[in-house]
């Protein structure tokens, strides 16, 4: 398959993971973050880091939009689905993701009408199917989704459907790695750049990272190559000094983004001036609502939503896995009380979750061998 087989052909991941080995230098640890989910579940699917030699750590960042929604927005969309003209439309991912009354697949056992969607079209589409109800589509996701989001939008304004709103927790990836990098206790040496965030907003944002914090960025796709590619090139600007950005994903990432995207989400929505992060508390100036003009269409206008702030559960130690402080199985209820089947935590419900990626490919294959 193009793009798919020669990225995952075992001669050039063989070669790439010697050059590696090659260019890490044994008198120093390499401390780098890849900021997206998707690169976590392809890391532990791979195997990558069996690849990598001990003095590169890899930290798994909050690119997973599952994961970093607090619990107490899980209880605000809860709290709007409790009114029976609505109807409460949201992805997958979560519909398993626990709130303070259970997860929305627990509320929709219990008589709440909860639907899973593809998309928001799809809730669009459900909301001319039920005229007589309100339709309210969850929104999650960073810059990758929160496009189809605005398009949605956009349709809903010219179609004039008016029982449609939309539920905004998207979020920003900028200001996450900033507030990562500002941390007092921040010890990354560089970052792989998010690839699909990246081919909407582009490359350039980052140049902040590199500029401001003396941090390369390597933006990067999801195949094994593309991945050690990428753990390379951050390595060979560690070892000569430099701090750049640089775009591996080159075949899918314009240096300038998407433009008609940027232009469908600087028409939709504002900045929030704060948002909640779970692990990484209130941001400044990283999350997206709806604009003023299309006050109609925003969840938060139109229904009671009291911003709850919801602490997780005390076992939980999702804030120091996203933050990268632990390890996904040094948190002390992983494979006891939180596995995917029985998730404490957002981190273990997405397969983009480090604790469900690291559950899945690492830890049931080391309890089979024994
Ligand atoms: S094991 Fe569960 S509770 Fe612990 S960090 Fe992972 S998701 Fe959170």
């Amino acid at each position: 398959m193009k793009y798919v087989d020669e990225f995952r052909d075992p001669v050039l991941i063989e070669q790439t993971a010697a050059e590696i080995r090659r260019l890490a230098h044994p008198d120093r640890i390499y401390r780098i973050m890849e900021v997206c989910g998707g690169h976590t579940f392809a890391i532990y699917r791979f195997g990558l880091h069996d690849l990598l030699p001990a003095n590169i750590e890899l930290v798994h960042g909050p690119g997973c939009p599952v994961c970093v929604l607090p619990m107490g927005r899980i209880d605000d969309g809860m709290a709007i689905a409790e009114d029976p003209a609505v109807i409460m439309a949201a992805f997958g991912d979560m519909m398993r993701v626990p709130g303070q009354m259970g997860s929305p697949l627990e509320r929709k056992a219990r008589g709440m009408d909860v639907r899973m969607v593809y998309s928001p079209l799809d809730a669009l589409k459900l909301a001319g199917e039920n005229p007589d109800r309100q339709v309210v589509f969850f929104a999650i996701g960073f810059e990758t989704t929160a496009p189809s989001t605005a398009f949605t939008v956009l349709r809903a304004r010219a179609l004039g459907v008016r029982n449609f709103t939309v539920f905004s927790n998207h979020v920003l990836v900028m200001p996450a790695i900033q507030a990562i990098l500002d941390a007092p206790d921040m010890r990354l040496d560089g970052f792989i750049g998010p690839g699909h965030v990246s081919a909407v907003i582009g490359c350039r944002p980052y140049e902040l990272v590199a500029q401001d914090y003396g941090k390369p960025v390597v933006v990067s796709g999801f195949e094994p190559v593309d991945l050690l590619q990428s753990i390379a090139m951050v390595l060979r600007q560690l070892n000569e000094g430099r701090a750049e950005v640089q775009n591996q994903y080159k075949r899918v990432v314009p240096w300038e983004g998407n433009p008609a995207a940027l232009r469908a989400l600087e028409e939709v929505f504002a900045v929030r001036p704060e948002f909640e992060w779970r692990g990484l508390g209130a941001i400044a100036q990283s999350a997206l609502k709806l604009q003023a003009d299309f006050a109609q269409w925003d969840a938060e206008t139109r229904f009671a939503v009291s911003g709850l702030r919801v602490t997780d559960p005390k076992a939980a130690q999702c804030g120091d896995v996203l933050k990268g402080a632990l390890k996904p199985r040094q948190c002390q209820v992983f494979g006891r009380e939180c596995t995917p089947e029985r998730p404490i935590g957002a981190l273990m419900v997405s397969s983009e979750g480090s604790c469900a990626a690291y559950y899945e490919h690492v830890y049931l294959r080391q309890v089979a061998e024994g």
